[in-house]
């Protein structure tokens, strides 16, 4: 159902984004992974069938212009899977503006920048999908992330009013909402927790699936085939909705 369709993954060369790629990509799309580390991204793309590699900072206007033109050059971009996105710690006491600016800049303008690149041309074709990957995050609160909760709460807001202006075309709009996922961001955390509170790798990791009633990390392919599914032409009447994949956390 998917077969020649063209998708966009920012963030696409590691974590939940090269998920997204491998999983959409054994449905026939052909892939374009976009991020700042072309090798990596190149390495990615060289082992996934049709996928292809562009260089892409999400906080960089030329850059974004840059790298859409480019994917648009192989023809029409279907699927947009805003995947790029940075977390850190941080008590609000001693959250500095550079901080906050730092993560809404990637997490949410880059966000907005990469749609933008899309929008014009998806909003008149007759299929289109716009998929962001939020996160719990944007649902609920959390202490010491309050500019990640901030970002993330932006982009389900985003994602309820673009669906909403632009209901009446094909396209949908929706975020998949993870709970903690197994990748370099948890990674992060953990190692993060173990340097602040001096706690065992094993206590750091439970800290955290201890947020998860399944009392386990989610899998980055979990939150792939729910990007997949949103994808179908039979999920058309799905949009403008924060779906999680938590476990049962919300
Ligand atoms: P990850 O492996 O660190 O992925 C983040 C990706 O974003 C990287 O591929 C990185 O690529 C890209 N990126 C960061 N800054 C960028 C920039 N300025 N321009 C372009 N690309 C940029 O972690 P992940 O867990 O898969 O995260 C993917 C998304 O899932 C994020 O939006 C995150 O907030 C969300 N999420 C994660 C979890 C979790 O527990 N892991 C839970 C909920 C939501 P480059 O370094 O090559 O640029």
């Amino acid at each position: 159902m998917l077969e020649g369709r063209r998708a966009v993954i920012t963030g696409g060369g590691t974590g939940i984004g090269l998920a997204c790629a491998e999983d959409l990509a054994k449905q026939g799309v052909h892939t374009v992974l976009m991020g700042r580390n072309l090798e990596r991204l190149q390495a990615a793309a060289d082992r996934i069938p049709g996928a292809q590699a562009v260089q892409l900072d999400v906080t960089d206007d030329t850059s974004v212009r840059n790298a859409f033109s480019h994917a648009y050059q192989d023809g029409a971009v279907d699927i947009l899977v805003n995947n790029a996105g940075i977390a850190a710690a941080s008590a609000f006491h001693k959250t500095t503006m550079e901080h906050w600016r730092e993560i809404q800049a990637v997490n949410v303008e880059g966000l907005v920048r990469c749609t933008q690149a899309v929008i014009d041309e998806m909003r008149k074709a007759d299929y289109g999908r716009i998929i962001n990957i939020a996160s719990i995050a944007g649902i609920r609160g959390g202490a010491y992330m309050s500019p990640y909760v901030a970002s993330k709460h932006a982009v389900v807001g985003l994602t309820k009013s673009l669906s909403l202006e632009y209901a009446k075309s094909p396209l949908t709009v929706n975020a998949v909402c993870p709970g903690y996922v197994e990748t370099a961001i948890v990674e992060n955390s953990v190692a993060n927790i173990m340097e602040k509170t001096g706690r065992s790798r094993d206590e750091a990791l439970a800290e955290l699936t201890k947020n998860n009633p399944q009392g386990r990390l989610i899998q980055p392919e979990e939150v792939a085939e729910t990007v997949t599914w949103l994808c179908s032409p039979r999920s058309a009447s799905v949009c403008g909705q924060a779906i999680t994949v938590a476990g049962g956390a919300i």
